[in-house]
């Protein structure tokens, strides 16, 4: 598998943030989101090769069994519950990130955190179509197959009407495993966009999720 980056750090964002854990990012991504911090990462080739085996020889460094596979998508590639099994069997709860592209069945997983892509992801330069950035019948296959969570990047106040059209979309859903979070690289903006949007999640009853590396790091990769 093409890793890009490994690291060991606090989990930033949604139901588990602030969790200690080892950070696998697979390199590729098929979209080219307006905001995307890993854009370093879409590349499929921007990465080296490694086993899985060769991986779970350095994550035995870090005191915690919590493995979040991100990326890049890490959906695109083939074998992923091939190369995701060595690390459930040797006892790690996967969290895998993903913008729900497809549906992919049997992976051994704890968690799937899922980001959909809303039209404020899509980048003027460099467009999308709909059809290919938010897959609503995948969206809703990963939600019946496995423990989720769904995460929504927020930029400005009207994606919140996106984000109901989204949600109408795939029917009724508990909306305590919906998470809103602020669309910002650096601290201040983080802080500017989390007064509003904390204020429309206690309306709304979604939950907030803080997004740790910015507040933490500023926007510096491999944190
Ligand atoms: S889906 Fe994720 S990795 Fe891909 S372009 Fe969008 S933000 Fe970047």
């Amino acid at each position: 598998m093409k890793i890009n980056e490994f690291f060991y750090a606090l989990q930033g964002e949604g139901q588990l943030a602030g969790t200690p854990s080892v950070f696998i990012r697979l390199a590729g991504c098929p979209l080219r989101c307006r905001w995307c911090d890993t854009a370093y990462a879409r590349d499929f080739q921007a990465g080296t090769d490694h086993t899985p085996e060769s991986l779970l020889a350095r994550m035995a460094d870090f005191p915690t069994r919590h493995l979040v596979v991100t990326g890049g998508e890490p959906l695109a590639h083939e074998g992923l519950a091939a190369f995701l099994e060595v690390f459930a069997k040797a006892g790690y709860r996967i969290t895998l990130e993903t913008a729900a592209l497809r549906f992919v069945a049997d992976l051994p997983i704890s968690l799937i955190s899922i980001s959909p892509k809303l039209s404020n992801s899509v980048d003027p330069d460099a467009p999308v179509a709909e059809t290919d950035r938010l897959n609503i019948d995948a969206i809703g296959a990963l939600i019946d197959a496995y423990r989720w969570q769904l995460k929504f990047v927020v930029d400005r106040p009207q994606d919140l009407d996106d984000i109901a059209d989204c949600l109408g979309r795939l029917g009724p859903v508990d909306p305590e495993r919906i998470c809103l979070m602020p669309q910002a690289a650096r601290r201040d903006d983080y802080i500017e966009k989390s007064i509003w949007l904390a204020e429309y999640c206690l309306q709304a009853g979604f939950c907030f999720s803080p997004r740790l590396h910015v507040m933490l790091h500023n926007g510096r990769p491999g944190k």
